[in-house]
């Protein structure tokens, strides 16, 4: 099977892209697969999550693998991929990033550097996950440019409708104009505070206003402070609290997104609902 790459999209911050991208992808190296997970997020999230605590120190990072690609200079074999402990590889990002936006503007192919750069190393890999970063500018269209799918976490705790519609737009454009094979795969309840009616009301209100469209995923992540001790650790929820809730919702997900790979694989064609 084709590597399957697929962008962590929401333009809103705080809404678990950086934690569902980690723990998806380190569920998934558990499930046998073998994931690339890329930030691309100039805050560089992902890569302390993951355990890089300094990525402004790191030699190479994503914005060097996509100025090489700008400026049509070779990249060695694996060169600045990062081995994580848990199975997985991460193409780590810094500040530096936020400045190679910039300068994607005046540069031709713009929307398409991140994708020409992936093609390089994805066949290495199952799955390549990119953790975008929280807006809608260049570098969040160039995942979406490069990927066959899109998860899209919404924290169960405010309204999430009114930014869910532009994320949505600029789906249905970068499919028209320059990535046609795009699909969502679904949308990611995250932070789900059973406790609370109001985490239930959200959850419940997004089924009814997007479930006919897009596919709510039947796995929701619920809220624990487990889930924010890991950033700090750079483990997964796996190694940190592996029976607790969070890891069982991760794992969870890891086998409903296999299941629509599955699903697609046989049905080749249209939307994999
Ligand atoms: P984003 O990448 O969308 O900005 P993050 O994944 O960084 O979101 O999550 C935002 C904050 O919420 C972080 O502090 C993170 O540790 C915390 N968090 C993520 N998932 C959960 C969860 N299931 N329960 C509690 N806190 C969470
Ligand atoms: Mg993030």
């Amino acid at each position: 099977m084709q590597p399957q790459i697929i962008a962590i999209a929401n333009q809103k911050g705080g809404v678990g892209k950086t934690t569902t991208c980690a723990n998806l992808g380190i569920g998934l190296a558990a499930a046998g697969k073998a994931p690339l997970l890329v930030d691309c997020d100039a805050q560089g999230s992902l890569s302390i999550s993951l355990g890089y605590a300094q990525p402004d120190k790191l030699p190479f990072t994503l914005s060097t693998a996509m100025e090489r690609i700008l400026l049509d200079e070779p990249i060695a074999y694996r060169e600045g991929i990062l081995q994580h402990e848990e199975g997985i590889d991460l193409i780590p990002a810094n500040i530096e990033l936020s400045g190679l936006e910039v300068s994607l503007v005046n540069a031709m192919s713009r929307e398409t550097i991140l994708r020409q750069y992936l093609d390089t190393v994805k066949h290495q890999y199952s799955h390549v996950l990119i953790d975008c970063q929280p807006s809608l500018g260049m570098l969040t269209v160039n995942a979406l440019a490069a990927a066959d799918r899109v998860i899209i976490p919404v924290q169960a705790e405010y309204l999430p409708i009114k930014g869910l519609e532009q994320l949505l737009q600029t789906i249905a454009k970068v499919r028209r104009q320059l990535n046609p094979k795009l699909k969502i795969d679904g949308i990611l309840l995250t932070m789900v505070d059973n406790r609370t009616t109001f985490a239930r009301e959200i959850a419940s209100l997004v089924r009814e206003a997007y479930g006919g469209a897009i596919r709510v995923f039947a796995t929701e992540i619920p809220h624990s402070v487990r889930a924010k001790e890991i950033s700090a650790e750079g483990k997964s929820i796996f190694a940190h609290d592996p029976n607790g809730r969070v890891a069982e919702g991760y794992r969870n997900l890891t086998q409903e997104v296999l299941q629509i790979e599955k699903q697609c694989e046989k049905r080749k064609t249209g939307f994999c609902r």
